[in-house]
């Protein structure tokens, strides 16, 4: 049988994402025998001329060099993935795209102030993705599943209900009747509701399902009693990309970051 050959790669992120892959307790690297891994920064050099099947792609376009990195692999592998939250929506670096420049400036390195990078985006701004495991960090599980079913030449499907449907099927109390601002109902499922498990709400790191009703979410967290500021802040965290809605909120002008 011949392998796929899959590589890892990170442009701007945290590396987490990585980390994820790295940290799999259980049959992963049995898994990873029956690939050619042709690229994977934490354990073997990286070369950006290789060739793959499928390339999984950590972090966010915020240089110049990501760009250009993100277009080379593109063009040299069949399949891209954008693994985790920054690949995905932006996360929490795209929230420049969501604030003025005033905002942050004083937190800038004074060696950076002059580099003109581009504005942080997720990939799919740039290149085609053809599937998405998405979270911050995305789950150990769902890595494992997806890199067996290619190997096993099916085709992964993604989770498209919101959060709120798992959390129902571990009996949890809805935590927006205490509320807490919970984004479970316009947020992508698939991590078992695992922080409203241990009693924090969702803060939406799967991005918006494609239905996600803005308009009912944003009254809701009002009628808890939270302001516009607070609530663009949650909503842009990590769906803000994602969400033409977030934006016009964002950007209405009752409301100037
Ligand atoms: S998605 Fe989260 S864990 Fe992954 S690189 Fe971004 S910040 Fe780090
Ligand atoms: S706690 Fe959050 S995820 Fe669970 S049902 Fe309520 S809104 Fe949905
Ligand atoms: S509950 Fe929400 S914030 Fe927590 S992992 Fe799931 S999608 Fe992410």
């Amino acid at each position: 049988m011949t392998k796929l050959k899959v590589g890892f790669y990170g442009i701007t992120g945290c590396a987490g994402c990585q980390l994820s892959v790295i940290f799999q307790e259980d049959d992963l690297l049995d898994l990873l025998e029956l690939v050619e891994i042709r690229a994977w920064p934490f354990i073997k050099d990286v070369n950006d001329d290789e060739t793959f099947d499928y390339v999984f792609m950590e972090g966010l376009v915020a240089t110049n060099e990501d760009k250009e990195r993100l277009l080379k692999i593109r063009k040299n592998t069949k399949i891209l993935i954008a693994l985790g939250a920054c690949a995905h929506t932006g996360c929490v670096p795209a929230y420049r795209h969501f604030t003025l420049q005033k905002n942050y400036a004083h937190l800038l390195y004074e060696k950076n102030k002059n580099i003109s990078d581009v504005q942080p985006s997720p990939i799919d701004s740039f290149v085609q993705v053809d599937y998405v495991i998405p979270g911050c960090p995305p789950s150990k599980q769902e890595i494992r599943t997806f890199l067996k079913t290619v190997v096993l030449g099916n085709i992964p499907k993604s989770y498209d209900n919101p959060v709120c449907t798992e959390c129902k099927l571990h009996n949890n109390g809805c935590l927006l009747e205490v509320k807490k601002p919970c984004l479970g109902p316009i947020t992508r499922g698939g991590c078992n509701a695992i922080c409203i498990n241990g009693g924090l709400e969702c803060w939406g790191c799967r991005g918006p399902t494609d239905d996600a009703n803005l308009p009912v979410m944003v009254t809701i967290l009002r009628k808890q009693g939270h302001g516009l500021k607070f609530i663009k802040d949650r909503l842009v965290t990590f769906a803000g990309t994602k969400m033409p809605a977030v934006r016009k909120l964002v950007y209405d002008k009752n409301n100037k970051a």
